[in-house]
């Protein structure tokens, strides 16, 4: 089975897990922040966070961003469930905006015309919520005008684009007042489990970072009352244990030196398709100038009559011939759990809808072969054709 998409884990990364797991710190221990400060640096940004998942950095950074009962957040339904259920940990209440179907990124036109209802309704939205899907980034520029004008938070979730670039700067690096990266093994460097926090505020790196290990500092500047001794640590917040372990920030690192490698592999796997795929009528995913996408994910649709697709056959038929295609996503508000908190159902993100009846993830990762990109191509015709 080719699947869709694999970790890449080499010699030196077997050699960095080696030497911090005889080092003396497995956890707590220099590797964390010796990964933090490279991410941050490649990224161009101020401060980044280590954290147990992706998952838990939403969490934390709608927690910093000041999300609670009475709030709203507003998400892409075109995302992983994690980037709805990180504001409905706070206690607050979530609605989508719907995608536009040339990105499948967040749509700013239809951004700007709910929050323009949602202001005659006093209902605006705290934290906006864009997810660079496949790892291209979202207009960026465009999203922050609409925050600074409407006054709420952004918060990119950044999963899939690990040194993805924006108007030619890291994504990350500009825009948004927080991003949240996943390093589990299906992205673009792994972790295991792992997921970064990058914001270029101070004040809310400090909130993260205690939030990250239970709302306790250990350091003596940042206490409310002068400690009795070197033992004391305080207490300020109610926070969680969501560090990322020395083992896993090791791994980290050494795949962080090999993300311009990962990267270049990927973007011409990426140019292969449209030639092999050419005549099957499928929509291709496209990058428009000025974006650099990490390319996480090809997805491509089957393309759609009197609307339905044939995607369902498609699927079985290329797992069958030893493609593992995947799906991403079923849009969120289409989940039951969602449908029953928000009244969501079918028609309230047509775009999104109409993406999702064709979408097809097919094979790329950095150690695919063009033999076999080939072997996909061929599945695809047969199943297409079938
Ligand atoms: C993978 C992913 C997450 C969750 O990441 P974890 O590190 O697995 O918690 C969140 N959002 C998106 C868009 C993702 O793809």
């Amino acid at each position: 089975m080719i699947p869709y998409a694999t970790q890449t884990i080499e010699e030196a990364d077997l050699a960095a897990v080696r030497a911090v797991l005889t080092s003396g710190w497995l956890t707590q221990g220099p590797a964390v922040p010796q990964f933090e400060q490279a991410f941050a640096q490649v990224h161009q940004m101020r401060h980044a966070c280590a954290v147990s998942n992706a998952t838990a950095g939403l969490h934390l950074a709608c927690l910093a961003l000041g999300v609670g009962p009475g709030d709203w957040v507003w998400t892409s339904p075109i995302s992983f469930v994690a980037s709805a259920n990180c504001a409905l940990y706070c206690g607050a209440q979530v609605d989508f905006v719907d995608v536009e179907l040339a990105t499948r990124n967040m749509s700013v036109a239809a951004l700007s015309e709910k929050l323009q209802q949602a202001k005659r309704l006093n209902k605006l939205p705290k934290v906006v919520i864009p997810v660079h899907f496949a790892g291209l980034s979202c207009d960026m520029a465009a999203l922050r005008a609409l925050a600074d004008e409407y006054g709420f938070a952004l918060l990119a979730d950044a999963s899939h684009a690990v040194g993805a670039s924006y108007r030619g700067q890291p994504v990350g690096s500009q825009w948004a007042d927080i991003s949240v990266f996943s390093f589990h093994p299906v992205k673009i460097i792994t972790t295991g489990e792992g997921g970064m926090v990058a914001t270029n505020d101070a004040k809310l790196a400090a909130k993260l970072e205690l939030l990250r290990s239970h709302g306790i500092t250990r350091s003596a500047a940042l206490m409310e009352a002068p400690p009795e001794g070197p033992w004391v640590y305080e207490q300020q917040d109610l926070g969680f244990n969501y560090r990322l372990t020395d083992i896993q920030a090791a791994l980290g690192s050494a795949q962080l030196e090999r993300l311009a490698a990962f990267h270049a592999q990927r973007e011409a796997l990426a140019a292969n398709y449209p030639a092999l795929l050419a005549g099957l009528g499928l929509v291709l995913p496209e990058v428009p100038k000025g974006y650099r996408s990490s390319w996480h994910l090809y997805a491509v649709q089957v393309p759609e009559q009197n609307g339905q697709t044939d995607r369902a056959r498609v699927f079985h038929r290329l797992r069958e011939l030893g493609i593992g295609v995947n799906v991403h996503y079923i849009p969120i508000h289409l989940q039951p759990y969602q449908r029953r908190l928000g009244g969501f159902g079918p028609g309230y993100c047509p775009n999104a809808e109409t993406y999702y009846r064709g979408a097809l993830s097919l094979p790329l990762y950095p150690t695919l072969r063009p033999e076999q990109q080939q072997e996909v191509a061929h599945a695809l015709k047969q199943a297409i054709s079938a």
